[in-house]
């Protein structure tokens, strides 16, 4: 087997705002690993800062995880790779996944079969995603909000934590007044601030709130759980599959991300230990291509809540993936093997 890495920057449609600042395109590393006969399985990873990660970052260990890749020499063996990976780095999630979703994507292929099915999962129980308006002045995001439900998005994540969050969420209402909403305030309120905002976000409908409180306020987060009159998701709080009992007393939802778990069988543990532990479960994701986003969307079928509009953020992307007509991610149209990406 043969492994390779090229960089990439993808502009974002709009300057994306969340509470800790702002980021107006996406760097992805595009990872490919190629077996004897000349199929190749495509990966993504699209780092985040957050979590310590940077192109830079990912550029500087993938030379080594390729090497595992090669090692292993085994395309189904995606095991055996992951577990070399953790022993040649203790952290960088983003550049393990990527190379995870290029060996998973080559094994479906080298099976002729969609990574779904692959799986053995059932294409009829996938999912809608959101698609999620990021913070800005009140007129941009009512803009925003009329151009996501002209394109047939009918559940918008609202990013808040401002000083005007009550404005904001009012402004998207009544801009889609049918669709449903949820809203993430990425760690940015008190715990007390917190609770104050659940009773105005249960007015204007608001499905459940992600991350409320600092991923380091535990308690916080467990005084919000128990006062809340709305459903919890955790998402900064619950990074890997370890991370789950430790949450599962203080929220409803656990929200995975590729990005954070280092690869698909992390990510497929942390689901089934997330319901194990009575949680529901939601699949998000970073600034990232359909180099990613594909694998992450055939997921789908296990999850209670999809919010991979990664792609449907960019202004430009060089894969395709997994159909998503009006954010339904439809994997019963996934007419190729693997993961679906493919460069156009
Ligand atoms: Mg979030």
């Amino acid at each position: 087997m043969k492994a390779t890495y090229d960089v990439r920057e993808f502009p974002l449609e709009y300057p994306f705002t969340i509470s800790r600042g702002t980021q107006e395109s996406a760097g992805v590393v595009v990872v490919r690993v190629e077996d004897d006969d000349g199929t190749v399985g495509i990966g993504g990873a699209g780092p985040s800062a957050h979590y310590g990660e940077t192109v830079g970052t990912v550029e500087a260990v993938l030379p080594d995880l390729l090497s595992v890749v090669e090692r292993v020499g085994d395309p189904h063996n995606v095991a055996r790779v992951e577990t070399g990976m953790r022993e040649v780095v203790n952290d960088n999630p983003a550049a393990r996944t990527a190379v995870s979703i290029a060996v998973h994507d080559l094994a479906a292929k080298r099976a002729d079969l969609p990574l779904y099915e692959y799986w053995g999962l059932d294409p009829a129980q996938s999912l809608d995603t959101s698609y999620t308006i990021g913070i800005d002045d009140a007129e941009t995001m009512r803009e925003k909000t009329r151009t996501a439900r002209e394109r047939g998005y009918g559940t918008l994540k609202v990013k808040l934590g401002t000083p005007r969050d009550e404005e904001l969420l009012s402004t998207v209402r009544e801009a889609a007044p049918d669709a449903t909403i949820r809203v993430d305030a990425n760690e940015a309120w008190t715990p007390k601030e917190a609770v104050r905002n659940m009773e105005w976000l249960d007015e204007y409908g608001v499905e459940f709130v992600e991350q409320p409180v600092p991923a380091e306020n535990t308690q916080g987060l467990k005084y919000v759980y128990e006062r809340s009159t709305l459903p919890i998701a955790a998402d900064e709080s619950c990074v890997v599959a370890s991370d789950v009992p430790k949450i599962a007393d203080r929220c409803d939802i656990a929200n995975l991300k590729l990005m954070k778990t280092g690869g698909l069988r992390e990510a497929r543990r942390l689901i089934h230990t997330a319901r194990a532990h009575g949680l529901e479960v939601m699949c998000g994701c970073m600034a990232e291509s359909n180099a990613s986003i594909a694998a992450a969307c055939h997921l789908a079928p296990l999850l209670d809540y999809a919010d991979l509009d990664g792609s449907l953020l960019l202004d430009r992307d060089d894969f395709e993936g997994v159909p998503m007509p009006a954010g339904h991610i439809d994997l019963q149209a996934v007419d190729r093997p693997g993961t679906g990406a493919r460069e156009t």
